[in-house]
């Protein structure tokens, strides 16, 4: 006979732990399947000089906060990777590691749900599928046109300048991943292209305060997924960095300490990068995005009548107002040196092996607050599942949904 167990969560990121912590508060009983170890997309997906991009008093679970002796600074990886570890130790998490989920079917006959893992099967009234918004690679299809002798690697598997081949690195996507190993690669001595999209700056400090505190005070993550237009949604994230001390992610700085922008990547042909000319317009836009979080917090400090510094734009930007004006339509790969490329291209879906009805014809999750139409078959830890910390660690961000879901688990039976 299969493994019997009432409720099993698939995946032991932090949601997925959450989720044990409150199915525990209920008394239900439950089992955490993982494929590899807690905290495992921490602590094998990130860069070494990876840094939290949220100040330390920022990092917590459910009744467990980050200890450190500088609230402001920004933890690096390791650290949240021994933070999730800790936690999973702390609420005595029934974890599996190295079990890896293979399918979720629905019997018929029963409606219970049948895991098939790398260990043997499990039945299961309810499941939790918890495995991350972040879950497969997402690699243009121009990379097939690049010459074999190019080394290619995703900013999920990109650790350090080291494990690139000598010589100039293009890096391909301007969001946080993208701007913070290109950085890494010209501190490291690199020259860098950086093809520009779509991006969302902010800045990191604003009026003597970092940016987690304002987004806190306006109350930006509780932002309630239908409030929020689509393509806002599924926009860009903010572009935010811990690292070194945590600074303003500036592309036109970065083009100024010798970073070369280019527009956005279209194709790849003979050997030649073909560049959009939206560059400026992709800066103007950042730019945009910059100002707007400014007045936003500016009018809040006014009708709130906080007693807080004023900060002048010189504050802000000493000597990066660089003009770029004139976009590279094509580069070269081999004539601008260049023997690496970084696709900082982001992340897609990986729901292959979940055979059920839950998700829409673009294979996007259909639920509501991360219930689904099947009894008993929920999600956790989506990007927007209920609002926008659903999907971060920043403040437990999935506690309540966690806790919205375990009594929806517990109404059941
Ligand atoms: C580069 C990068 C930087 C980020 N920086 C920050 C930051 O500074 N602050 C912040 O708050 N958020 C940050 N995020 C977002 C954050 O990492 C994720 O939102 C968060 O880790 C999601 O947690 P999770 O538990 O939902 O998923 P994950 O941490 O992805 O955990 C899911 C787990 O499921 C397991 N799994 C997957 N499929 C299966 C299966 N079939 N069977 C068994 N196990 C499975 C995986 O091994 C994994 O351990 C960042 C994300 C990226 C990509």
């Amino acid at each position: 006979m299969n493994e019997q167990i009432d409720s099993v969560i698939i995946g032991g990121g932090h949601a997925g732990l959450t989720m044990s912590y409150y199915l525990r508060q209920l008394g239900r009983e439950h089992l955490i399947l993982e494929r590899g170890r807690v905290a495992e997309r921490w602590s094998s997906e990130r860069w070494d000089s990876f840094c939290f991009q949220f100040p330390n008093w920022t990092i917590e679970a459910p009744e467990y906060k980050y200890q450190s002796d500088n609230p402001e600074a920004f933890a690096p990886g390791r650290e949240i990777v021994r933070f999730i570890q800790d936690y999973a130790t702390f609420i005595k998490a029934p974890i599996r590691c190295g079990v890896d989920v293979t399918s979720l079917e629905r019997k018929s006959d029963s409606g219970r749900y049948l895991l098939t893992t790398s260990n043997g099967i499990i039945e299961a009234a309810n499941v939790v599928i918890a495995t991350g918004p972040y879950q497969r690679a997402a690699i243009p299809t121009m990379s097939s046109d690049i010459p074999k002798n190019f080394f290619q690697v995703h900013s999920s598997a990109y650790r350090n300048p080291n494990q690139l081949p000598p010589g100039a690195v293009l890096v391909v996507g301007s969001g946080a991943s993208g701007c913070q190993i290109a950085d890494d690669l010209q501190r490291s001595g690199r020259q860098v292209y950086l093809s520009v999209g779509h991006h969302n700056r902010v800045p990191r400090r604003y009026r003597g305060k970092d940016f987690a505190y304002w987004g806190a005070t306006l109350k930006r993550a509780e932002q309630i997924v239908d409030t929020v237009p689509l393509n806002l949604r599924k926009g860009a994230e903010v572009l935010l960095t811990g690292a070194n001390g945590g600074y303003d992610v500036d592309l036109r700085a970065m083009a100024a300490r010798g970073i070369v922008l280019l527009g956005h990547s279209q194709g790849i042909k003979d050997g030649d990068l073909m560049l959009a000319d939206d560059l400026e317009q992709h800066l103007a836009k950042g730019d945009e995005s910059f100002e707007n979080f400014k007045k936003a917090v500016d009018e809040y400090v006014t009708k709130a009548g906080l007693d807080v510094p004023e900060v002048k734009e010189s504050d802000m930007r000493p000597n990066t107002i660089t003009a770029i004006s004139n976009s590279i339509s094509h580069l070269n790969l081999k004539d601008a040196g260049i023997s690496a490329i970084v696709w900082a291209s982001g992340f897609r879906y990986d729901f292959d092996w979940v055979k059920l009805p839950i998700f829409d014809d673009g294979g996007e999750p259909v639920h509501r607050r991360g219930v689904t139409q099947l009894p008993g078959a929920y999600f956790l830890g989506l990007r927007w599942l209920y609002k926008r910390r659903s999907s971060f660690l920043l403040r437990a961000g999935p506690a309540e949904d966690a806790a919205y879901l375990a009594e929806q688990i517990a109404a059941r039976s």
